[in-house]
């Protein structure tokens, strides 16, 4: 079984668009309690690397490396650069979530706010053709996020996984073939 809920979510995303691989580099950003990071270790296989970083404490996952600290912190950012070693991040897994204060604006402009640490990570990590996915909450800054996603990736696909709660509004930007 797998810890999340969010799991289900990921595995619909990959069944669609097929973007996590055997071999590849992940680097998940939010990760816990952990579900992406098993979805992913699995999925890359024992050729892959998986790095996960979140706020709070992770119960460790066989095959992954996870640190706990903030995506807006820049020396967490350099543990996750450190953790990759040579080579860059093949894909970016971004489930990042506030604190959530029921003001919906309010939660909209801090996911969103989070969001562009997490695209501000794939810039320094991700090699040239890499993925992404990232979870977005629907609101007045979207569009505008997404501008500077389409700035750096050839395409920004919209994903709405059944798994996710049909009344949330959350979506899932999937992110293909990253310009260095
Ligand atoms: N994908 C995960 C899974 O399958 O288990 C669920 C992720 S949960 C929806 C969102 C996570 O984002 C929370 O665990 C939260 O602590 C984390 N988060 C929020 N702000 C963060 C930040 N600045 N840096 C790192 N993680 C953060």
């Amino acid at each position: 079984g797998y810890r999340s809920r969010a799991a289900y979510k990921l595995k619909q995303i990959n069944d669609s668009y097929r973007i996590l691989k055997r071999g590849n580099r992940v680097v998940d950003i939010g990760c816990a309690p952990g579900g992406w990071v098993q979805v992913a270790t699995k999925e890359a296989g024992p050729g892959g690397r998986v790095v996960g970083i979140d706020l709070k404490e992770v119960e460790p996952v066989d095959g992954a490396t996870i640190l706990q600290g903030s995506i807006d912190d820049p020396a967490a950012v350099a543990k996750i650069v450190e953790a990759l070693g040579e080579e860059k991040a093949d894909i970016i897994l971004s489930d990042l979530a506030p604190n959530v204060s029921g003001m919906w604006e309010v939660d909209h402009a801090r996911q969103i706010d989070l969001t562009r640490s997490a695209l501000a990570l794939a810039r320094q990590v991700l090699k040239a053709g890499g993925n992404a996915v990232f979870k977005v909450f629907e609101g007045e800054f979207l569009n505008e996020l997404k501008n500077e996603m389409k700035a750096s990736f050839g395409k920004v696909l919209v994903s709405k996984p059944t798994a996710s709660r049909q009344e949330s509004s959350e979506l899932y930007l999937v992110c293909i073939g990253f310009r260095s």
